[in-house]
């Protein structure tokens, strides 16, 4: 297969390899911030407090675990076999919150980029960063 990394995504993960915080937050931060971008964090003053606030570009990007967010026929969001409805109930309830908050951005003004814990998997982690530097700087 061809080398599709650019450089900085290269010394990028070559860095994180290194680091010992891999939490799926820090890492699209950490690229970011490669890429030159500022921002705020978990900005309180917007619904639902968006992880990544990118007050430049109008932006509030979310990074969601794909269990307690219930990501639609994701691997990772299993509802537990034992008190089923409670978790379901549960996680119901964190996605219509999710749904309020990402409605209520974009009717101010916001662009609203979701980005799901298993795109940060190494095998997608390239391509999930570099499009969301895209959609940020469009
Ligand atoms: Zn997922």
């Amino acid at each position: 297969m061809a080398d599709v990394h650019s450089k900085e995504v290269r010394s990028y993960n070559m860095s994180m390899i290194r680091g010992k915080d891999t939490k799926p937050e820090i890492l699209v931060r950490k690229f970011l911030l490669s890429k030159g971008l500022r921002y705020r964090l978990h900005d309180k003053r917007l619904s639902g407090k968006p992880d990544i606030v990118f007050p430049r570009y109008n932006t509030a990007v979310f990074i969601h675990g794909c269990f307690w967010h219930g990501h639609k026929d994701c691997k990772y969001y299993v509802i537990p076999k034992t008190r089923t409805e409670w978790w379901q109930n549960k996680i119901d309830l964190n996605k219509a919150n999710d749904d309020k908050a990402v409605f209520k951005l974009i009717s101010d003004g916001w662009n609203v980029i979701i980005v799901w814990e298993c795109e940060l998997k190494s095998n997608t982690l390239d391509e999930t960063l570099n499009s969301l530097y895209h959609k940020i700087v469009h």
